[in-house]
């Protein structure tokens, strides 16, 4: 048993565990999805651009049972919350959409599930309109919350995945991506895109996906890392970020004025030829703001053809320039990640990066695999130096997207 298959299994126990202990009764089933991490292509996903994010070992599971009474509640837990949550399904339809500014009706974790609960059955109405029973939803995960890693994905994923099989709601993994994205968008109030929740969705072992936002069509790049006798170093600097506030929601605001000023339906239709255009035609900062989203979708597209052609060892010069252009024209870095990409690249990383949102969280790094440890120590080194917050460190290999487990 490989050391994910244990971590595997203890996060399935503590699912079906907290579940009887919720319910006195076994599961239906167990569902899990996983986290990811964005091999390259930030925030280009809301700007209906290019990602190319690979699925980790790290995953939510949820044990999930059908009620067997007539009373059509649903009910959740994680084993990180104090206490289950239960409202009627009936009631989700006022909780959701949540109005901005307004109290929470639920804690901010549980309006995760509930949201896709909330999305999945107005998906389902639309194409069936048929009823639900009651259910209730026992939630346990190995993913690190708040670091970039997408633990929100993995919990809508699971949720949504064993949604759909127990009520028989049929969707596919794409409009079980949408199901997530609306619950985070408009039950959660976190303005995010469509990456996190596809890959978890869609994520292959040993390969990234590489996804058309506008389209929403994914293929499947093979990355051949352990092949090339390569690994991807994890750092979280355990710095949290929120993305319902603050900073994620500017960005998105300046990506969607610069579309404006070029007279684009989204920077996905502008080009690096064009840049010298907005130059003149926006201010200094909603211009670099645009030369990130608009250098970033070629450099996804550029990675993919490298990837292909000369495979993952040739990907480091792309890696890097996405960092930079991240942490000086779209300035989501914070010193930490920064920290984490130089000490990795000095210490003989071939590549390096922060992924994810920004403001805190994780980077990687593209290393031999006889330099994990090497590069590893230096990045601790680097972070005790700043009398930062030890990192976590971890290598992560692409793995299977959301699936049912038992
Ligand atoms: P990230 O996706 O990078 O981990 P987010 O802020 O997008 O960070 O999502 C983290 C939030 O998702 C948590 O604060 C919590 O509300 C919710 N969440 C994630 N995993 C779980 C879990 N296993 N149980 C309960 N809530 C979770
Ligand atoms: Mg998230």
């Amino acid at each position: 048993m490989t050391l994910s298959e244990t971590h595997e299994t203890e996060t399935q126990d503590a699912a079906r565990a907290l579940f009887v202990e919720l319910t006195g009764r076994e599961p239906d089933g167990l569902w899990s999805a996983p986290g990811r991490v964005n091999l390259i292509g930030e925030h280009t996903d809301y700007n209906d651009g290019f990602v190319l994010p690979f699925a980790i070992p790290h995953r939510t599971v949820a044990a999930v049972g059908l009620r067997h009474d007539d009373r059509g509640r649903v009910r959740v837990a994680s084993t990180f919350a104090e206490e289950p949550v239960e409202v009627a399904l009936d009631e989700l339809d006022d909780l959701f959409p949540t109005t901005t500014g307004a109290e929470p009706a639920v804690p901010e974790w549980a309006a995760y599930p509930l949201g896709v609960a909330w999305a999945l059955r107005q998906a389902a109405a639309d194409a069936h309109g048929h009823g639900f029973r009651g259910i209730d939803i026992a939630i346990a995960s190995d993913v690190p919350v708040g670091a970039g890693l997408s633990s929100s994905a993995a919990i809508e994923g699971a949720a949504a995945s064993a949604l759909n099989e127990l009520w028989s709601t049929g969707l596919d993994r794409t409009a079980l991506a949408r199901v997530g994205r609306r619950a985070e968008n408009e039950a959660v109030g976190a303005p995010t895109g469509i990456m996190d929740q596809m890959a978890s969705m869609l994520g292959e072992t040993d390969a990234a996906i590489f996804l058309d936002c506008r389209s929403l069509e994914a293929q499947v790049v093979p990355l051949g890392v352990a092949e090339a006798g390569l690994a991807i170093l994890a750092m979280d600097t355990r710095v949290k970020h929120a993305h319902s506030t603050g900073g994620y929601g500017e960005r998105r605001a300046s990506c969607e004025l610069g579309a404006k000023i070029m007279g684009v339906p989204a920077l996905r239709d502008v080009s690096t030829s064009d840049l010298p255009r907005a130059q003149e035609l926006m201010d200094d900062v909603t211009f670099r703001r645009v030369r990130h989203i608009v250098t970033e979708n070629q450099r996804v597209l550029d990675t993919v053809r490298v990837l292909r052609e000369q495979g993952a060892r040739a990907i480091g010069d792309l890696l890097v320039a996405s960092h930079v252009s991240m942490r000086d024209d779209f300035e989501i870095s914070v010193p930490e990640l920064d920290t984490a990409v130089d000490a990795a690249l000095s210490a003989g990383a071939l590549g390096a990066r922060m992924t994810g949102g920004g403001f805190g969280g994780a980077a990687i790094a593209l290393v031999e695999q006889d330099a994990v440890t090497t590069v590893s120590d230096a990045v601790a080194a680097a972070f005790a130096a700043s009398g930062f917050r030890a990192p976590a460190l971890f290598t992560v290999t692409p793995s299977a997207g959301a699936h049912r487990d038992a």
